[in-house]
């Protein structure tokens, strides 16, 4: 096997889930977000593993997500977080796959598969969503009444929750939020005037936990006779979002602080040295010579490039763990391989294991390290990470 993989840690998701849900008591319930393919980290590794550590819910992108889902969690609530496409309904339904909707197509291609299927009234679960201010996915509350006669008692369809997506949880003076928040409240008491009732208050993202809306949250359902969930996604992996720093005055949320300290890193993403050479000085490295030895050096080719996930532009600008210091990239990043100068780190031979996040000796390379430097953010470093890398439980 080409040595470039991604060791994941099921044991720290299992843990990171239930320190999550822990969190979230009693407030609220937690749905496990392993959409985009568990965030790189292998859904097929990681739904079984939030299903362990207590998740009832699943978060996945797409049907076809959804069905992979269910053939690894035959027992789990699975909400598709994108909808579906036209044409899936009776997929959906079929492998009992919950969609999220707001489209009025979306409702009546639903129905029409549900009425197709013998489905009795309201045994078809359903999350609207609602657009409260980010104008991405959901009603937006000018348009609820038409939504309103998809639910009437003789449809098939079961209004379950009510859900939106907080957008700016992590930023400093939260005013954001507080109009999402409101914007839904009010449509609440919309959705019980026209004697509709949800179960569900289906709300916020990592963020959203970890500082602490999951009261607030919870205050907010149960005035509407509901209950809340939240869905937090990258926390669950192991890695805290970063807040702005006026965040809360500037005094870290205690469970933001609890969450810095017990979530763990699920995921380690390395490679091997192929071989290394000694090079003289004037030696250029790498595609049109973009870097250039000052002085006689020794270099290490590495398995890993830009069709590995590792960004290109990191050439010559960011830095690989190897014997457990941090070894400089040099020249321009390949497709399949690059070059990292070891000519101060001893004894580096062919084999040895090169860290591209995880920790090796005293030193880490994170993903929040690698978004600083390509000027993104963590869920995309996590995403990118090539097909190619074979993931593997550990
Ligand atoms: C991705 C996503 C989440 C999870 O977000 P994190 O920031 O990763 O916790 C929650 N809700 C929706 C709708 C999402 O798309």
């Amino acid at each position: 096997m080409r040595p470039c993989w991604a060791e994941i840690r099921t044991r720290a998701l299992e843990e990171n889930f239930r320190f999550l849900a822990h969190l979230a008591a009693p407030h609220a319930e937690v749905l496990a977000m392993v959409k985009g393919n568990a965030y790189g980290h292998s859904l097929t590794l990681c739904a079984p593993a939030a299903v362990r550590g207590g998740a009832r819910w699943l978060g996945v992108t797409s049907v076809e997500e959804g069905i992979a889902a269910r053939s690894l969690c035959p027992g789990a609530r699975v909400l598709v977080l994108s909808g579906f496409a036209s044409g899936q309904a009776a997929a959906a339904l079929q492998f009992q796959l919950t969609p999220i909707a707001w489209e009025l197509w979306q409702l009546d291609e639903l129905e029409a598969a549900a009425r197709a299927a013998g489905a009795a009234p309201g045994s078809v679960p359903v999350h609207l969503e609602i657009d409260t201010g980010m104008s991405r996915q959901g009603v937006l509350p000018g348009e609820l009444s038409a939504i309103f006669t998809r639910f009437a008692p003789a449809s098939p369809l079961r209004l379950e929750a009510v859900m939106t997506h907080l957008f700016a949880a992590d930023e400093a003076d939260g005013q954001a939020t507080q109009q999402q928040l409101a914007r839904m409240d009010e449509v609440l008491g919309r959705i019980s005037a026209a004697g509709l009732f949800a179960e569900w208050l289906n709300v916020g993202n990592s963020a959203a936990l970890l500082s602490g809306l999951a009261r607030p949250l919870a205050e907010m359902a149960a005035r509407h006779g509901m209950k809340a969930m939240l869905r937090p996604g990258l926390a669950l992996y192991g890695a805290v979002p970063e807040f702005d720093p006026g965040f809360n005055a500037g005094a870290e949320p205690p469970s933001l602080a609890a969450a810095r300290a017990a979530l763990q890193p699920v995921l380690e993403w390395k490679s091997k040295v192929v071989g290394v050479r000694s090079v003289p000085a004037g030696a250029v490295v790498g595609y049109n010579g973009t870097f250039v030895a000052t002085e006689p050096m020794r270099l290490a080719l590495v398995a890993v490039g830009y069709a590995d996930g590792l960004v290109r532009s990191l050439g010559s600008r960011f830095h690989l763990l190897v014997a457990g210091e941090r070894a400089p990239l040099v020249g321009r990043i390949s497709m399949d391989q690059s070059i990292i100068d070891v000519t101060e780190i001893a004894g580096v031979q062919a084999g040895d294991e090169v860290i591209l996040i995880g920790a090796q000796g005293g030193e880490t390379l994170t993903a929040h390290d690698h978004a600083r430097a390509t000027g993104t953010i963590p869920w995309e470093v996590f995403t990118r990470i090539g097909a190619r890398v074979t993931r593997t439980a550990v």
